[in-house]
C-alpha cells in the first residue's frame, strides 16, 4: 500500500548525521563505542551499549585519541629543500637561502605545496594547522593570497589558520613592509606574526605588531629568541606587553630558544611572567634540535625551550613540527607523532605530557576549543593502530583520522616478508 500524498515519510529511527565508532581503545586502556553526531562526540560507552547510527567504523586494535594540531609551520617554504641549498645548516643559512630563492615561486607552486603539506599533515592526523606566511621584497603579498585560496580549498578536511610573517618592520626604510602586512590582514589572515630578534629594533617590533593585532581583534604569534646567544632575550618584554595592555585576543611565543639556556631561576622567573600573561609557548624540536649549536662539534647544547620550568609555571606548552623539507629542515615528515617523540626523547617529557603538547597544548595555542573523548566535545579524533600513547608515539602503524565528525583521511600500513620463514611470524601479536 502506497501511503498517502499528505501522510508523513516514516522517521528514520537512526539519523543520517551519526557515525558509531565501535572497539575502540582510549589512552586510559578502557575499551568503548563512541558515537558521534555531527561534528560533536554525542556519547561514550561500553561496547554494544550505544544506539546505532547510519554508518559505523570499526576501530578494533586502535587507540581513539584527541586528534593533534599543528600550531607551527611554515607551507610557504615546505617542500623546497631538493632546491634551496643551507650549506651552513645554520638559522642564517636557511633564511638567506629561502630570501634568495622567494621572489621566483609562482603562485601555483605556494598553491600546490602548502596543499600537499597540509594532506601530508591530515593523513598523520593533524585536523587544524597553524602556517606562517612570509611577506617580504620581492615576493610580496603572493604566498600570502596562494594560502588564502589553499585555506579555502581544504575547508572541511582541515582547519587552516595563517599567520603573516615579516622579517624586518621598524623604521622608514621598511614603510612597504608594513604596508604589506596591513594589506594581509585586511585580505584575511588569521594571526599577526614576525620575528622580533631579526628587527634592529625588537621591542618596537613587537610594540608594532601587537598594536596591528589588537587593532584587528586577531591573534599573535612571534617567532621570539630562536637563537642560542643568551643575551638575546626578547620573551619578557613581550610577556610585560601582552600584561600591560591586556591583549585579549590570544598571544604565542614560537620558539623561545634561549630561554633554554637562561639559569634555572631567570627560566622559572621568564617562565612565570610568561603564565602571568596567559600565553602560549611553542617549542618545534625538529627544526630547532637541526639548526641550533652548528658551531659545537662536541656535546651540542640543544635548541629546545625551558620545557620543564614553563610547564612547572603552568603556561600552555605546545608542540610544532615548523619545516617540512626546506632550507630549515630538510628531512621532516609533517608528522605531530615525530614533534611528541623528539619531545620525549630530546626535551624529556613524558609520553603523556608529550601528546598533549600536539594535541591539547597546540589546540589552546592556536585558540581552538579543547577535544576530549567525551560527549560534547569537538569529533576531532585520531585513531591509531597502538595499544598504548607510548607505541602510539612510536608511529609506523595505521591511522583513521576524523575531523568535524566524518572520516577524512585513512592509512594502512602493511608489512610484507617474501621470505617464508619471517612470513610465518606476521600474525604474531606484536607485529602491526
Ligand atoms: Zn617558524
Amino acid at each position: 500500500m502506497q501511503p498517502r500524498a499528505d501522510q508523513p515519510a516514516p522517521r528514520d529511527p537512526v539519523s543520517q548525521d551519526t557515525l558509531l565508532l565501535s572497539g575502540a581503545r582510549l589512552a586510559s586502556g578502557q575499551v568503548v563505542d563512541v558515537r558521534l553526531r555531527t561534528a560533536r562526540i554525542e556519547a561514550v560507552g561500553a561496547p554494544g551499549t550505544l544506539p546505532p547510527a547510519a554508518e559505523r567504523l570499526d576501530l578494533s586494535g586502535y587507540l581513539l585519541l584527541p586528534a593533534p594540531a599543528e600550531p607551527h609551520a611554515h607551507y610557504d617554504t615546505a617542500l623546497l629543500a631538493d632546491r634551496i641549498p643551507n650549506p651552513s645548516g645554520d638559522l642564517d643559512g636557511a633564511i638567506q637561502g629561502w630570501l634568495d630563492y622567494q621572489g621566483t615561486v609562482t603562485r601555483d607552486d605556494f598553491v600546490d605545496r602548502a596543499t600537499q603539506a597540509a594532506l601530508l599533515g591530515l593523513a598523520n592526523g593533524t585536523t587544524a594547522i597553524r602556517t606562517h606566511v612570509g611577506i617580504y621584497e620581492p615576493v610580496g603579498i603572493k604566498a600570502v593570497e596562494a594560502l588564502l585560496e589553499v585555506r579555502e580549498r581544504l575547508r572541511g578536511l582541515v582547519d587552516l589558520q595563517l599567520v603573516a610573517l615579516t622579517v624586518q618592520l621598524t623604521g622608514p626604510e621598511c614603510a612597504d613592509l608594513r604596508a604589506m602586512l596591513r594589506a594581509a590582514m585586511e585580505l584575511g589572515v588569521d594571526v599577526v606574526g614576525g620575528c622580533p630578534q631579526l628587527d634592529p629594533r625588537p621591542s618596537a617590533y613587537q610594540n608594532l605588531t601587537l598594536s596591528l593585532a589588537a587593532e584587528f581583534g586577531r591573534p599573535i604569534d612571534l617567532h621570539t629568541d630562536e637563537t642560542l646567544d643568551p643575551t638575546i632575550l626578547n620573551l619578557p618584554h613581550f610577556a610585560a606587553l601582552v600584561i600591560t595592555t591586556g591583549f585579549p585576543h590570544g598571544a604565542t611565543a614560537s620558539h623561545c630558544v634561549s630561554l633554554g639556556i637562561q639559569p634555572s631561576e631567570r627560566a622559572a622567573e621568564v617562565a612565570a611572567q610568561v603564565a602571568a600573561a596567559g600565553m602560549a609557548v611553542v617549542c618545534n624540536p625538529q627544526t630547532n634540535l637541526f639548526l641550533q649549536a652548528r658551531g659545537q662539534p662536541t656535546a651540542p647544547v640543544r635548541g629546545l625551550t625551558a620545557l620543564r620550568p614553563l610547564l612547572d609555571a603552568g603556561v600552555t606548552v605546545a608542540g610544532g613540527g615548523d619545516n617540512l623539507r626546506d632550507p630549515f629542515n630538510p628531512v621532516s615528515r609533517a608528522d605531530p607523532l615525530e614533534t611528541a617523540s623528539l619531545l620525549v626523547t630530546a626535551g624529556h617529557l613524558t609520553p603523556e605530557e608529550a601528546y598533549t603538547a600536539v594535541s591539547t597544548g597546540a589546540r589552546a595555542a592556536m585558540g581552538l576549543p579543547e577535544v576530549q573523548v567525551a560527549p560534547g566535545f569537538p569529533a576531532e579524533l585520531l585513531a591509531i593502530q597502538a595499544s598504548s600513547l607510548g607505541e602510539a608515539i612510536a608511529g609506523g602503524t595505521s591511522r583513521i583520522v576524523l575531523h568535524q565528525g566524518r572520516m577524512v583521511s585513512r592509512t594502512t600500513v602493511t608489512h610484507e616478508f617474501p621470505d617464508p620463514q619471517a612470513a610465518t611470524l606476521v600474525g604474531h601479536p606484536s607485529l602491526p
